[in-house]
């Protein structure tokens, strides 16, 4: 690879790392993984750069740990699946950075395991279930932070306290209308948010896409 490709790389890696912190800080999770895994493509002439003609040693990678983190909570197996292939491919990877990147890939399909767990619990008792439900699910104080937090922030769950308890609510919530966004086209589609989970071919353009949720701040009720 020479100097310029590498060059190229790493302006590339930047440049969706950043539009993932941003997707990330708008609690656009599913788009904020899109633009990670994008930059992976990149992580290896990026790494190259950073080895021959950066100031800095790769210590960790970002974009890497923004997918480990944000996938489980959005339930998306592929995304790791793609990590784990690329770990495979590009042994670069692991070499060249202090973190032991496997590990954290069987750490972070723990977390979509408790994920589909809670969300398992939480269709059972959709109106109130007992926070203190994370010592059966196995999942730790930090990860069951994030996963509650990013879930309500898209709208999936609410807390609700109730004297000393804080009890998690779902049903109301997945069936109350919703507008969401075609990340494609840009159409605005209002539906009740369990439609707005998985897939759909989007009425206007046609293309099959997950649409986004369009948050309360965002102008709406
Ligand atoms: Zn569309």
């Amino acid at each position: 690879m020479t100097k310029s490709e590498m060059e190229l790389h790493q302006a590339e890696y930047r440049q969706l790392l950043s539009q993932a912190r941003s997707a990330r800080k708008q609690g656009m999770y599913r788009e904020a993984v899109a633009s990670a895994l994008l930059s992976c493509a990149h992580i290896d002439g990026m790494i190259q750069f950073q080895r021959k003609y950066g100031q800095a040693e790769v210590t960790t990678i970002e974009s890497l740990d923004l997918v480990l983190a944000l996938a489980p909570l959005l339930f998306d197996f592929q995304s790791l699946d793609k990590v784990e292939v690329l770990l495979k491919e590009q042994r670069r990877i692991e070499r060249n950075s202090s973190v032991d990147w496997n590990a954290s890939l069987s750490a972070a399909r723990a977390v979509l395991i408790a994920a589909c767990h809670l969300w398992d619990l939480l269709s059972k008792q959709p109106d109130s279930l007992p926070d203190d439900i994370r010592g059966t699910i196995g999942i730790d104080r930090k990860h069951w932070k994030a996963l509650i937090e990013a879930w309500e922030t898209m709208g999936l769950l609410s807390q609700v306290t109730q004297g000393d308890s804080v009890r998690l609510s779902l049903a109301t919530e997945m069936n109350r209308p919703t507008r969401a966004k075609c990340p494609s086209c840009g159409t605005v589609a209002k539906a009740a948010k369990a439609k707005f989970l998985e897939d759909v071919v989007c009425p206007r353009c046609n293309a099959r896409v997950v649409f986004v949720l369009l948050l309360p701040e965002h102008g709406y009720n």
